[in-house]
């Protein structure tokens, strides 16, 4: 991915372009909000565009030199006008500490080139303390300071920190060769990108890291597992066990895809697109063998959990509620408890 430092990815051109022009217009806000789903590469264009900001002598496309002091500073990692803020560990929330920190740091004054650039990522990762604070820093802004929130989850963020943001959502980008090729520069030969986009929802490093992270293996074991399930074949109690190995929110995901695929294969059979390519011969057997509310029961079921689990919910007893659901669904709609 060296090849684009400091640069944006073929997929962000239009968002780059406008950032970049409303900056040469001097029309930047004070904060921006970088929303939309993991793996659509957010951090890497606030990374790059917080370096074009302090760049002293940007290239014409606008993004940065990587020769100026203020560029070889920025990336030592040593700039004194660019804070990059994020959890002190993996799993835990931005206290607010750190952002008392970067209040006061935002009341010094630039160095450089005028501005003081902040990011904080995942801005949804906040207690309410921290938010509150970072609510006072965006109600009264410092002149020449850039905030960018990144967040995958905006919806959790306060309300009247998203109001006080210009919003720039970042999409999926649309199905191309280009992309394919894209993700195929990244992953091993054998891999199908088109199968790599589907499952990643089109998010082009998500699709990558399918493969870097074994998720794929990962997916086909919990397959196994969960079509074995209705043949009777595999104990849920022992699947939910196997299934803490992976990432939570991820299996439970998988398990969405597959509902939602079965519920699409039973609406419209015809029209063949499903997120699961692969497994379709499957999904339509196990399709057959549940009725359309009670796979529809299912679905919201598993929605619940994913919520749950982000509560810190416990994995296990969740998972099992799931399992049992999906092995006992009938073709007459059995009532799934919650
Ligand atoms: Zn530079």
């Amino acid at each position: 991915m060296s090849s684009f430092k400091g640069k944006p990815y073929p997929w962000q051109q239009a968002i780059w372009h406008g950032l970049i022009s409303r900056h040469k217009a001097g029309k930047l806000p004070h904060a921006l909000l970088f929303a939309g789903s993991g793996g659509m590469g957010k951090q890497h264009l606030a990374w790059a565009f917080a370096q074009a900001v302090l760049c002293d002598s940007v290239q014409d496309e606008g993004t940065a030199c990587q020769t100026c002091r203020s560029c070889q500073l920025f990336n030592a990692g040593n700039h004194p006008d660019f804070q990059w803020l994020e959890p002190e560990e993996e799993g835990k929330d931005l206290n607010i500490k750190q952002i008392r920190a970067l209040a006061g740091s935002q009341e010094l004054k630039s160095q450089y080139s005028g501005y003081k650039v902040l990011v904080l990522h995942p801005a949804d990762k906040m207690n309410a303390n921290a938010a509150n604070a970072l609510l006072k820093t965006l109600e009264e802004p410092t002149p020449g300071t850039l905030i960018i929130l990144c967040s995958s989850r905006p919806g959790a963020l306060l309300p009247t920190i998203r109001s006080r943001c210009q919003l720039l959502t970042f999409k999926p980008p649309a199905a191309s060769k280009e992309l394919n090729a894209w993700v195929m520069q990244r992953v091993n030969k054998a891999e199908n990108p088109e199968l790599l986009l589907s499952l990643a929802g089109g998010a082009p490093l998500a699709a990558v890291a399918l493969v870097e992270e074994g998720a794929l293996v990962s997916r086909q074991c919990l397959f196994d597992g969960f079509e074995a399930l209705r043949k009777t074949q595999s104990d849920p109690v022992l699947l939910a066990a196997n299934t803490l190995e992976y990432n939570l929110e991820q299996a439970l995901n998988w398990l969405y895809g597959w509902y939602t695929d079965m519920i699409r294969l039973k609406t419209s059979p015809k029209d063949g697109i499903i997120l699961n390519p692969d497994l379709l011969t499957r999904l339509q057997a196990l399709a057959v063998s549940v009725d359309l509310r009670g796979l529809h029961m299912q679905l919201q079921h598993v929605q619940e959990s994913i919520s749950q689990a982000r509560s810190h919910a416990n994995a296990q007893l969740l998972l099992e509620d799931v399992f049992i659901a999906w092995a006992q669904a009938d073709k007459s709609p059995v009532r799934i408890s919650v």
